[in-house]
């Protein structure tokens, strides 16, 4: 029996080795492992890479959404509108920050927040609303961008799963006010541990953020503000530079394989593939398939060596966790349908066609 891994970073690895292996070695040598040209070097070439005047490099991706909502004066009192189809993260960074995240179902087709139940949610409480690029395919921001300026809205873009993904062209975390990366390992731009940034054409947001990530210092032990530690690692920031420079080829080796998932599981039982809207350029950082029978087709896959993912199995108004904010089964018919529906399918730049036509094979054994 194979085994297909859900993500493969071992190979991966191996494919930039040496490179890697030689900027980490830098750093050593250098014994410099906080801030310095290692960092600055990743965020000149990250912000150049989606195209705004800023980036900060970040601790994590919590992070970089907490400050952003930070520095946008958003807090205690405040509500900022998320989909209720995201990871617990958009909605931790929103309480994390002392606001309220009042929820917005998403779009059947997209599974990105649906632009037209947003108005509906805003009260006078609103400062902003979170869009989540989902899965790695954009939200649809042009309605989104309206409504916050008729309202008088921040936006802040959740980019965690979004490194290349474009909307119209225009890449994802330029969009908006402040767009927000995380490079988890298993992003499509991933570190060799925690990291993360913001994006951001606004000087002085991303001044404070990056005084806020190093103790709120203006100079060395000059603090003029409550600062934290929240600086991107100078380590992380070298393994990123050097994968960088691979990842437009590996996002579209992921959307090739998208491609060759949705010819070859075409007409297979009751599967819906995923939809890439005209308006979008779709990175597959989930390559994310629908069936009825989604319980029994996992233990099917794992039982045969497929690993699989399910993202997520629980929207975030019913998350034990978020019960204080009062939502109840129901109240988001298409989140909750989709949670029941999904099933994220093994995707990886070097994917090979043997192992996506295993999987596939067996995808087609179970509803035989
Ligand atoms: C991964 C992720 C985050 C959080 O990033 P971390 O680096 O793990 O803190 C936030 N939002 C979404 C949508 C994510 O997928």
């Amino acid at each position: 029996m194979q085994t297909i891994p859900f993500v493969d970073l071992v190979t991966q690895y191996q494919s930039i080795k040496s490179d890697v292996d030689d900027a980490m070695q830098r750093v050593l040598d250098d014994a410099s492992f906080i801030l310095g040209k290692t960092v600055d070097e990743f965020e000149t070439q990250f912000a150049q890479f989606v195209g705004t005047k800023h980036c900060v490099g970040l601790s994590n991706g919590l992070e970089a959404l907490r400050l952003a909502l930070t520095v946008l004066e958003i807090g205690a009192g405040d509500e900022v509108i998320i989909p209720a189809n995201t990871f617990i993260a958009t909605a931790l960074a929103v309480t994390a920050a002392g606001a309220k995240p009042v929820l917005v179902d998403c779009d059947a087709t997209t599974f990105q927040i649906d632009p037209n139940l947003i108005k509906s949610a805003i009260t006078p409480r609103t400062k902003a609303i979170m869009p989540v690029h989902l899965t790695g395919h954009p939200s649809d921001m042009d309605p989104i961008l309206q409504i916050a300026q008729q309202y008088g809205l921040h936006v802040v873009e959740d980019a965690a799963q979004a490194q290349g993904t474009q909307y119209k062209q225009r890449e994802c975390g330029s969009l908006a006010q402040i767009g927000c990366f995380s490079f988890y390992p298993g992003k499509n731009l991933g570190a060799f541990g925690d990291a993360g940034a913001v994006t951001t054409d606004d000087d002085r947001l991303a001044e404070r953020i990056r005084r806020i990530r190093h103790y709120g210092q203006r100079v060395k032990y000059d603090h003029v503000e409550k600062g934290t530690n929240a600086r991107l690692d100078t380590l992380q920031a070298a393994v990123l530079s050097v994968k960088l420079k691979h990842l437009r080829q590996w996002n579209q080796q992921r959307a090739e394989h998208a491609t060759r998932y949705e010819e070859l599981l075409s007409g297979v039982g009751d599967i819906c593939t995923p939809i890439c809207a005209p308006w979008a350029t779709h990175i597959y950082h989930l390559y994310m398939i629908q069936t009825e029978e989604r319980d029994a087709l996992q233990k099917h896959l794992n039982a045969n060596g497929v690993q699989t993912g399910i993202h997520y199995p629980i929207p975030i108004h019913l998350q034990v966790a978020y019960t204080d904010l009062g939502y109840k089964p129901g109240d988001f018919p298409v989140a909750e349908r989709l949670a029941k529906r999904i099933l994220s399918l093994p995707m990886y730049p070097e994917l090979q066609d043997a192992q996506q036509d295993y999987v596939v094979e067996q995808i087609k054994a179970f509803f035989q």
